[in-house]
């Protein structure tokens, strides 16, 4: 395995009209499922953790795992903390071995977010490390009537400003996504989408990939994202899986064969993933 920046990947994946798919690792079994699956498509990955998980284990055990899970594959793939929530998350991630850094900053006036962004940008650009920042507020399904209010949407001229003022690699937006699982079809506002990239010449990152059609997730692409997160349905087919299993043989006990069902089920939503993103055979 190679372990490259997300940048690059981004970088590649824009020349070459798809988009790299960041998918959220918390464990070993989650690192596998993704790491297997990415083998086996010959598709460029982006492993991330939510801060939170990342402490869970420490962001050094994330990346010890992943590159130990990863030797000896033929993948190339990057290591990215998924809404770093203060500019101290940056440096432990860092300090850890992760080679890219989302810092969150959505929730605080421009040019606060700007502020902690330039930060993490300048200490981040010692390392060699990718930086994502976020403009709109990308919230959760469940607050999707308030959230859609055009007032968390990314605006174009912030998102320009934000990117002009701070350097940053990618730029997660508000254009009708959210996350969790969505209650009806999720609408992209592609007309917002073609005004960010009238004025950001960086790629575009997509959060909330989880039910969002297909179309809908490949005309983003073909106008400038470059990465899709997914999470929920990872979670979802993990422990559905899992839960299967357990009421088919509760006897059963051998905690490693029912954290396997999960990960081959998580698998087959991995590969979905990887050709909604259309990045198959891209290594
Ligand atoms: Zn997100």
């Amino acid at each position: 395995m190679e372990l490259v920046t997300m940048k690059e990947l981004m970088e590649e994946a824009h020349r070459g009209h798809y988009a790299v798919p960041a998918f959220n690792v918390c464990n070993l079994e989650t690192i596998q499922g993704v790491l297997e699956e990415a083998e086996e498509m010959q598709a460029p990955v982006i492993l991330q953790t939510h801060w939170s998980e990342a402490y869970y284990s420490t962001p050094q055990t994330v990346v010890d795992m992943v590159r130990s899970v990863g030797k000896n594959k033929r993948i190339r793939a990057a290591v990215h903390l998924d809404h770093g929530s203060s500019y101290e998350d940056a440096v432990r991630c860092i300090q850890g071995g992760f080679n890219s850094v989302m810092y969150d900053g959505s929730q605080l006036p421009l040019d606060e977010n700007i502020r902690i962004l330039k930060q993490v940008v300048e200490l981040a650009g010692y390392a060699k490390v990718t930086v994502e920042g976020e403009i709109g507020t990308i919230g959760q399904t469940s607050e999707m009537g308030e959230k859609l209010e055009k007032s968390y949407l990314t605006s174009p001229k912030d998102a320009q400003k934000l990117v002009d003022e701070t350097q940053i690699d990618c730029l997660a937006v508000a254009i009708g996504n959210a996350h969790g699982f969505y209650t009806e079809n999720p609408k992209l506002d592609f007309d917002r989408l073609k005004e960010i990239t009238e004025v950001v010449k960086i790629p575009l990152v997509l959060h909330g990939g989880t039910g969002i059609p297909e179309e809908q997730i490949q005309k983003a692409i073909t106008m400038g994202v470059c990465k899709v997160n997914f999470s929920t349905v990872l979670r979802k087919s993990f422990i559905s899986e899992m839960q299967a299993f357990m009421e088919a043989d509760p006897e059963n006990l051998g905690l490693m064969d029912i954290l396997d069902a999960g990960k081959n089920s998580m698998k087959a939503a991995v590969k979905e993933s990887v050709e909604m993103c259309m990045c198959q055979g891209k290594l």
